[in-house]
């Protein structure tokens, strides 16, 4: 590779770390300050668990950024991927169907992955950082040990590759990773009960769903859809504590 060539890589790659990390910075802070008026006094001894959550998280950042930014400049400069910016490129029913294929795809990859990482040696080694975070907050969204980030970092990356998507949608899927993130791990409910409580609730994974598996380890799995942890058993519902 050339002198100007990779350079133009790195900056790619770093200007994406950059919009990842600033991207949690403003997301993260921005729940974190809405549960001091929602819930005053939830984060009021864990200062010393903020601190990690925030290292940790930006340390992903740049797992996330780098993976994402060499992809990002190989679309625009070698026409990589399947991601299209002509909305007449595909018919308009593909793009809601797109945004689920993303998201089921992303789900399952997670559901698998996470079950995985929760064998005790592996657990040790990969997931543990995650479940320092006890209880964990809004600041935990990105909150893993590198090794789960990079496992985290390669499904938007791949599946770029494999199913076609318009650049809207692709930021759709992102701007649902980065709120799901952060608001399933803040300690409260954002969603209505009249959701939370339906027959869609039944299928769909928020802080409720989330904080079950923060307390009890071995269930509650998925990422977006209680899909997998239906079919498999290992969906135990929601957390006590949320469900006053
Ligand atoms: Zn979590
Ligand atoms: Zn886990």
């Amino acid at each position: 590779m050339t002198g100007p060539l990779l350079t133009s890589v790195l900056i790619s790659a770093a200007a994406m770390t950059a919009i990842v990390a600033v991207r949690y910075l403003v997301t993260s802070g921005g729940f974190a300050w809405a549960t001091k008026h929602v819930r005053p006094g939830l984060y009021a001894t864990l200062d010393t668990q903020i601190r990690k959550e925030i290292f940790w998280s930006l340390a992903s950042a740049a797992v996330y950024g780098i993976p994402a930014g060499i992809i990002a400049w190989g679309w625009q400069n070698r026409g990589w991927t399947l991601i299209y910016s002509d909305f007449s490129d595909y018919p308009l029913w593909y793009l809601p169907l797109s945004l689920f294929a993303f998201l089921f795809a992303h789900d399952t990859w997670f559901y698998w992955t996470h079950r995985w990482m929760h064998r005790p040696k592996l657990f040790r080694i990969a997931h543990a950082v995650h479940h320092a975070s006890r209880p964990p907050t809004a600041w935990a969204a990105m909150s893993f040990h590198p090794i789960e980030a990079l496992t985290g970092a390669i499904v938007i990356p791949a599946l770029v590759f494999v199913i076609p998507i318009h650049v809207a949608m692709l930021g759709l899927v992102l701007a649902i990773m980065t709120l799901m993130g952060v608001t399933n791990h803040m300690g409260w409910e954002m969603f209505p009960r009249t959701l939370v409580h339906s027959r869609l609730g039944g299928w769909l994974i928020t802080a409720s769903h989330h904080q079950r598996h923060h307390e009890a380890y071995t269930c509650n799995y998925g990422l977006y859809f209680r899909f997998w942890d239906r079919i498999c058993g290992t969906d135990k519902g929601i957390s006590d504590a949320f469900a006053r």
